[in-house]
């Protein structure tokens, strides 16, 4: 896909962001290029909009830059699923390791049904430990996770079992 190679250089690395020795990649650069950033959506929804999705579930924060987007243009709802304790509603719960210690996502109890068929997106994923949690928290819902999308991955995830067998969907290697 020829619109691939300017997304990947609309998104900006920085190094040593958040600590040393990491090179983040900056997703707020590629959403102030307003060609690569459609071109990023239009991507997804062209993939997703016949899947017979109903809800695309995004993850705080960079998945709910794009996931809202998808979810009006494909016919679906959106929910978040957030950090702890910014729900208001009554939350499950799903925690994972991170690098250095744990972190937990939550989604409002009722905001899926089950037998849903859902979509999750995120901006980055890494060890996948992050969209594991996402997956687990719809699947108790009793959706069926039909993907994990993300703008930025490495290929080496995907083959992975760390999804719980579920595919992913990458559109650009981290620089
Ligand atoms: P994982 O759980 O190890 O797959 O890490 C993915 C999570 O960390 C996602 O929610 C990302 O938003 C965040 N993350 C890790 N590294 C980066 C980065 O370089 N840029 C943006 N987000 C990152």
């Amino acid at each position: 896909d020829p619109r691939l190679k300017a997304i990947s250089e609309a998104i900006r690395v920085v190094p040593h962001f958040p600590k040393p020795g990491i090179m983040f990649q900056d997703i707020t650069t590629l959403l102030l290029d307003h060609k690569a950033f459609k071109d990023t959506v239009d991507i997804f929804v062209d993939r997703y909009r016949d899947m017979g999705i109903s809800v695309v579930a995004g993850v705080e924060a960079r998945g709910f830059m794009f996931g809202p987007s998808i979810a009006l243009a494909i016919g679906a709802k959106f929910v978040p699923l957030r950090k702890p304790r910014k729900l208001p509603g009554e939350v499950i719960s799903e925690s994972y390791v991170l690098e250095y210690g744990k972190d937990c996502l939550e989604m409002h109890v009722g905001a899926v049904q089950p037998g849903e068929r859902a979509l999750v997106i995120d901006d980055l994923v890494a060890t996948g430990g992050t969209l594991s949690a996402a997956i687990r928290l719809l699947e108790r819902a009793g959706a069926h996770v039909v993907e994990c999308a993300c703008v930025v991955g490495l290929r080496e995830v995907k083959g992975q079992h760390g999804l719980n067998g579920k595919p992913l969907y990458i559109l650009v290697e981290p620089r």
